[in-house]
């Protein structure tokens, strides 16, 4: 037998909703939490989908709000906060990526609204109670219970015309969470399933979006799989990889999926040696695999994903600031992070070069 097992869990309050055609179903939802004055927040492209939305909830809808940016400008979410006052609504429908429910959480850190999230992207923001604003380019980041949507609505036909780009490096960005969520300081045996689950499906599934943008099903498990590690993220203390992604993207403006995506196989390669747990797990979601940082690495290239921090951007130069950033303030992790060894992963990751441990 192995050791006892130890850990806390605690559940988040929320329900989730899931599969084709549910977004007939948001009225109700609205009904259910309450609801009688909803403000619909989305970014600028998606404006025709919310006031879709918008015309589907009838009266309940006091306006459409097609404004959210990503990670939530201080002056976006002031503006959205004003718009809410002024029409006097009582919670906000969150359509889209993790920038549209990025801002609907800034209503509610400020005024308390509900949320309920329609997500549109894989990124997983909509099971999490962490919030995020950026001022004069730096991005603070928090967690508080009322920012967590009250009510999610996963309906695959939506994400049907979500770029292949940004469903593979969305898809990556979903993969992260629950990698990460496998060694957190604070994993727990269901989240670790969860995770589990949630890659063995993305992992699974994403080929096939990429192959076919309009292919339901693989819409529907890929949906599936980025509920399961979103909810990873809302659960636990993410590690390096993160920290790593908040430093690139917040100092060198570097964007979000994209840099979670070639970062994520160089950050697991890094941890592996110290996250035995967490290789089996993953070994096992990806197919009986032997190393599951290059199947990651050799995944987002077959989607034809961005491969190196280069092709983003970045300077080799920027490397020794992003190293000091990453030093800065401790933070869990399974394996010591060094000065020699974050420069190492940096400099493979800018290359695009095979990842090592
Ligand atoms: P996003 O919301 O900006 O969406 C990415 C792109 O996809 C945008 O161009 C958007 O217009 C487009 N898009 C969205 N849905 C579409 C659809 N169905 N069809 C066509 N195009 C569509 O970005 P994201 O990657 O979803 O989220 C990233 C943001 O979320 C970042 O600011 C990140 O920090 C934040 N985030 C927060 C958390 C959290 O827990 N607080 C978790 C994950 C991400």
């Amino acid at each position: 037998m192995s050791q006892a097992r130890t850990f806390t869990y605690q559940s988040l309050p929320m329900r989730v909703v899931m599969g084709p055609g549910v977004l007939s179903q948001l009225a109700d939802e609205i009904d259910k939490a309450g609801l009688k004055r909803v403000l619909v927040l989305c970014s600028p492209p998606q404006q025709e989908l919310g006031e879709t939305v918008a015309q589907m909830i009838g009266e309940r809808a006091v306006g459409v709000h097609p404004h959210a940016r990503m990670h939530v400008p201080l002056e976006s979410a002031a503006a959205a906060r004003d718009r809410a006052a002024e029409l006097g609504a009582d919670g906000c429908i969150a359509v889209g990526g993790g920038s549209a429910i990025g801002l609907g959480k800034a209503i509610a850190l400020e005024h308390g609204l509900k949320i309920i999230a329609v997500p549109t992207t894989y990124a997983g923001s909509e099971m999490t109670s962490v919030w995020g604003l950026t001022e004069d380019g730096r991005k603070r980041t928090g967690k508080d219970p009322r920012v967590l949507p009250v009510s999610v609505l996963y309906d695959p036909e939506l994400t049907l015309s979500l770029p292949a780009t940004v469903s593979a490096t969305s898809g990556m960005n979903a993969i992260a969470h629950a990698v990460e969520a496998l060694y957190a300081p604070d994993a727990s045996p269901i989240i670790s399933l969860m995770a589990e689950e949630g890659v063995r499906s993305l992992a699974a599934a994403l080929p096939a979006v990429v192959a076919d943008g309009k292919d339901i099903q693989a819409r529907a498990e890929a949906q599936y799989g980025a509920w399961l590690c979103g909810a990873c993220l809302g659960a636990t203390t993410m590690s390096l990889h993160h920290k790593l992604c908040h430093a690139l993207g917040g100092t060198l403006d570097l964007p979000h999926a994209e840099t979670h995506t070639v970062v994520l196989p160089y950050a697991l390669a890094y941890n592996q040696p110290a996250a035995p747990d967490a290789v089996s797990a993953l070994q096992w979601a990806l197919g009986q695999v032997s190393d599951p940082a290059t199947t990651l690495w050799e995944l987002a290239r077959r989607l034809g994903a961005p491969s190196s921090l280069r092709e983003l951007g970045m300077e080799e130069d920027d490397i020794s600031r992003i190293v000091e950033q990453a030093l800065a303030q401790p933070y869990a992790n399974p394996r010591q992070v060094t000065e020699d060894g974050l420069t190492r992963l940096l400099s493979r990751a800018w290359a695009g070069e095979p990842p090592t441990s």
